[in-house]
């Protein structure tokens, strides 16, 4: 019987560094746009 507990991997999160924000990596902050100190999302304030 083959278990499929090791297929699954633990997203990594980690701080954003612009505002601290708890995110997975490799994905741009949502909140502020960030990743990796690189703003690459265009997020308006409404
Ligand atoms: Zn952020």
């Amino acid at each position: 019987m083959r278990r499929g507990a090791n297929r699954w991997k633990a997203p990594i999160f980690s701080a954003c560094s612009d505002c601290g924000a708890t995110i997975p990596s490799h994905i741009a902050c949502p909140s502020c746009g960030t990743y990796r100190g690189r703003k690459v999302l265009e997020v308006e304030a409404f």
